[in-house]
């Protein structure tokens, strides 16, 4: 199966290919799909959890990562780990749904990535102290500003984690904003 995907990715190698290849793909079923969406992960493209039920002519172009390629990468990188707080010494587990890039306590990050979210791109590693937060269609936003470099960045507030942010340090910053 694995074979048989990576010939399939391998062989779509421009776009007129990707119809007639990505009907093969539908026609083969949902185990070649998962195999290819696999494959591909597996070569570093970031393709969602529900990539195995796109159509075959679409699944193939994004493996193939033409679309990551064509457009400079904006979408998050999805990173969920536990990890022991560099500021607080707590014990963060991961977060279950999203990517935990801070401590649910003291609010804190670790300057690690690079211009998108999860790439892990820099080697700062400095710590991420939370400066202000606002809110952005719908969702509660921390900015951040790096202690080692000066570097700003943002992350989510994640209330529905287990523990949740807490609630009372981000209300806190509210008023900081600007
Ligand atoms: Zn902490
Ligand atoms: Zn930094």
């Amino acid at each position: 199966m694995n074979e048989r995907a990576a010939a399939l990715l391998d062989a779509a190698h421009n776009r007129s290919l990707y119809k007639t290849l990505g009907a093969e793909l539908d026609a083969a079923g949902p185990e070649l799909k998962r195999a290819v969406a696999g494959l591909a992960r597996a070569r570093g493209v970031d393709l969602p959890d529900d990539a195995e039920t796109w159509p075959g002519k679409k699944l193939l172009r994004r493996a193939r990562g033409l679309d990551a390629l064509a457009q400079v990468r904006k979408n998050p990188i999805r990173r969920d780990e536990a990890f022991t707080c560099v500021r607080c010494g707590a014990s963060v587990p991961p977060h279950g749904r999203s990517a935990r890039d801070h401590c649910p306590f003291c609010l804190a990050g670790l300057h690690v990535d690079g211009d998108v979210p999860g790439d892990r791109a820099s080697d700062c590693g400095g710590l991420l102290e939370p400066v202000a937060v606002h809110r952005e269609k719908g969702r509660w936003i921390l900015e951040y500003r790096c202690q080692l470099c000066g570097a700003t960045r943002r992350n989510q507030v994640l209330l529905d984690g287990e523990p949740p942010d807490d609630w009372a340090r981000v209300s806190s910053l509210a008023g900081a904003a600007g």
